[in-house]
């Protein structure tokens, strides 16, 4: 495979020390990817410090068109990104080639907001202006779930506002990243964007560096405590999108093959390893048997295989960690409940099957935590108000689902249910002009859309006298 470098004031480098990264499909190494140390974080924060007065002082439209040309050349390597994709995530080629294209269409709606100064309040006095200026260095932390829709969503509106970046994807998934970093590095000034590889030990020393004036994190509930710790003392602006254990609640009057399909794509999608996957779901008992037969029927017809593969619906978990966090985790669940499915398969790569878990209390652990793999709990209820309590008895906020022919009574429920985001018989409806974000330990702050740009922006109120 070709080489990657870091990406440090305009220059591509070799890092300090190199790493291997795996493809989870096989096990193999398929790249040695650079490692930084603590001097070049340091060498990325001081180049986008140094950057930050001409890059901000630029027009809007001017750093709209440096982004627009990141998203153009993403289209143009479509095929290329998407195979890297692949390779390092694991998941299959059309899902790598719907999040490399979505990215890219996200990228050119995100670079096409705008920051206008508006008038707030006008009267015989004078008037309030409200203008919008840039924070200064951000550093945007990622996961290895959507290792370029998540990163995508951060940069442009960070970057088009005014401020330079240094990016750290996860470890396990810095390739395509690294790739489309060089492509931000082509088209804007040196400095601009910056983008360092650890091995999970910088990340701290990023979010605390004097330097970084706000800190975009998307990753566990855990670590974005951690953050939110490390910037308090310099009372950072933060965004925080964290984790999820998002409930599905589905009303008696469903037709039951039909639900039991959105549940089971909205559970498995990425094999589980989604923010805003369905992570637990309370079934109405009247439904009970016949929603867990049909997910047991698909989870049994499920295609996993290696994402390159023709036909294969699910890829492996991403790494050996989470492999062996959620392997552990459904034998856990057999001790409370009955499993259908979740087998590994007899040959390399961290692959586990669809599973469902049925008749389980509400104490399991794979009820209470985020799985974050290829694992439904289905539970049962007989009262709505008792499925809501359940569903909401949680310190996770992010999103959730309901289910139900009667979309007035949908609506009830949606409206009683403590998360950020909830849709309503569909799954995951994302649009990049809506803002969104999570409730209680989810998150905190939004993105997407102009309330997601704002983040990027401290508000200037300013008093015009008549
Ligand atoms: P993680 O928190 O372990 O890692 C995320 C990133 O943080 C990685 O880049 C990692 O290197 C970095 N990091 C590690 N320690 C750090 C520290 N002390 N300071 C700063 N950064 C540090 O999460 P993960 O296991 O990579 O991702 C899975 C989690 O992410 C799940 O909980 C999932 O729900 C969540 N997630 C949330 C969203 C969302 O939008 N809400 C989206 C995707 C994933």
């Amino acid at each position: 495979m070709d080489s990657f470098h870091l990406v440090i004031d305009g220059k591509l480098v070799d890092g300090a020390q190199t790493m291997p990264v795996i493809n989870p499909a096989t096990e193999a190494s398929i790249a040695h990817c650079p490692r930084a140390d603590e001097v070049q974080l340091n060498a990325a924060v001081a180049a986008a410090k140094a950057a930050f007065p001409a890059w901000s002082g630029l027009p809007i439209e001017e750093r709209r068109a440096g982004l627009i040309k990141v998203a153009d050349e993403m289209e143009a390597r479509l095929d290329e990104l998407s195979r890297l994709l692949t390779a390092e995530q694991g998941k299959p080629l059309d899902k790598a080639v719907e999040e490399i294209a979505g990215s890219a269409f996200i990228l050119r709606a995100l670079a096409n907001l705008d920051l206008p100064e508006r008038t707030v309040q006008e009267d015989e006095k004078g008037r309030f202006v409200e203008q919008r200026y840039p924070l200064g260095v951000v550093a945007a932390i990622t996961p290895w779930n959507f290792p370029i829709s998540l990163l995508l969503v951060k940069v442009p509106p960070a970057l088009l506002a005014g401020n330079t970046v240094v990016a750290k994807p996860a470890p396990t998934t810095p390739l395509t990243s690294l790739r489309i970093a060089e492509m931000f590095n082509r088209h804007l000034p040196a400095g601009v964007f910056n983008m360092i590889v650890d091995a999970n030990d910088l990340g701290s020393a990023l979010t605390a560096h004097p330097d970084v004036a706000k800190v975009s994190f998307t990753g566990s509930t855990a670590t974005g405590k951690k953050v939110m710790a490390s910037v308090s003392s310099l009372l950072k602006r933060i965004t925080l999108e964290l984790g999820g254990n998002d409930a599905a609640i589905v009303l008696d009057d469903v037709d039951p093959k039909e639900v039991a399909k959105n549940l089971f794509e909205g559970a498995m999608v990425n094999s589980g390893q989604v923010c805003l996957a369905i992570k637990r779901a309370y079934v109405h008992a009247s439904q009970y048997d016949a929603v867990c037969d049909e997910l047991a029927e698909l989870a049994r017809l499920a295609v996993v295989d290696e994402g390159t593969q023709q036909g294969a619906q699910y890829g492996p978990l991403q790494n050996k960690a989470q492999y062996d966090k959620v392997r552990e985790m459904i034998a856990e669940a057999a001790d409370h409940g009955r499993v259908i499915g979740g087998e590994t398969l007899d040959r390399p790569g961290y692959f586990i099957r669809p599973a469902i878990v049925r008749d389980i209390d509400d104490d399991a652990r794979i009820v209470r935590e985020e799985q974050f793999g290829p694992v439904l709990p289905v539970l049962r209820y007989t009262e709505l108000d008792d499925a809501i309590a359940r569903a909401n008895d949680t310190d996770q906020g992010l999103g959730g689902t309901v289910w139900a022919k009667d979309k007035a009574r949908a609506l009830d429920v949606a409206g009683r249910l403590e998360t950020g985001m909830v849709w309503i018989n569909s799954h995951m409806n994302i649009n990049p002009f809506i803002s969104m974000g999570g409730a209680k330990q989810s998150g905190m702050g939004q993105e997407l859309g102009q309330s997601g740009l704002e983040e990027f922006t401290q508000r200037r109120l300013v008093f015009v006298p008549a």
